[in-house]
């Protein structure tokens, strides 16, 4: 009986100290629209959204941006105890009317991935508010030219989609574009070996883990954060899990 007891507390001990010590890696969160008027499962509404930024920061996250991560990587600068990157994929207005002033009455940073023929597009982020972001400290990357799967169209036109989506950017005034997120989150060997050919340096996929300094960083994880059906409960969830899966290695890191 004396053994079991022991059992259970040194058990619940040890499940404690996966609660509360901080995840062993760097969590990449993964948003697409926030807003109050679209009802998909991509948007969290404002206030949700704000309810998060606050927990993360209660969490003691802080956010850095994907450029901090690869320097950290190559040993050239620190990372903060717990950090974090929050990512926007497809590049929508409202990541500039509604997301960006709650980020920045926290101080926190936000990379954008930009679907570029979609650029000025009902909906969609303009050039004059992509300028104004990058200019307020949000980081640009690319999410290809037409958004469709690199892995069902040829070499060629997944070379032309990770080229053309990039220069376009640049050569409208947008800084080096080095970022890049998987459509539909399908990738290959060789889509990575585009990747590095045309100069990007990191990448995000769709799927769930926490990164550490081990990690491809062109396969970067990420932890989807739908609409919320069960609002801060589901939330912490979601990061609960992501901590435990990484420190009970129920995840595996894709090493470089
Ligand atoms: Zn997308």
């Amino acid at each position: 009986m004396a053994i079991l007891l022991l059992l259970l507390l040194v058990a619940g001990g040890l499940f404690v100290s996966v609660l509360i010590d901080p995840p062993p890696g760097v969590l990449i969160l993964e948003y697409h629209k926030v807003n109050d008027w679209s009802q998909d499962v991509y948007t969290v509404p404002t206030a949700e959204f704000t309810a998060q930024m606050d927990e993360l920061l209660a969490q003691g996250y802080t956010t850095i941006s994907l450029l901090d991560f690869l320097r950290a990587k190559k040993g050239k600068q620190p990372l903060p105890e717990k950090p974090l990157i929050l990512t926007f994929d497809d590049g929508y207005m409202d990541n500039y009317t509604d997301m960006l002033p709650i980020l920045e009455a926290r101080g926190m940073k936000a990379t954008v991935f930009m679907v570029t023929n979609d650029i000025g597009l009902p909906g969609y982020l303009s050039w004059n508010a992509l300028k104004d972001m990058q200019e307020r400290g949000i980081e640009i990357g690319s999410h290809t030219a037409n958004h469709l799967p690199l892995t069902e169209m040829s070499p060629a036109e997944a070379d032309n989609e990770l080229r053309a989506s990039k220069l376009i950017m640049e050569w409208n005034g947008i800084r080096t574009i080095f970022g890049f997120s998987y459509p539909n989150g399908k990738y290959a060997d060789y889509i990575t070996a585009l990747l590095k050919k045309n100069e990007y340096l990191a990448a995000v996929t769709g799927e769930p883990g926490l990164n550490t300094m081990a990690t491809n960083p062109y396969l970067l994880q990420r932890i989807n954060i739908p609409r919320p059906r069960l609002g801060m409960t589901e939330f912490r969830f979601r990061l609960y899990k992501a901590a435990i899966c990484a420190r009970l290695g129920l995840w595996s890191h894709r090493q470089t």
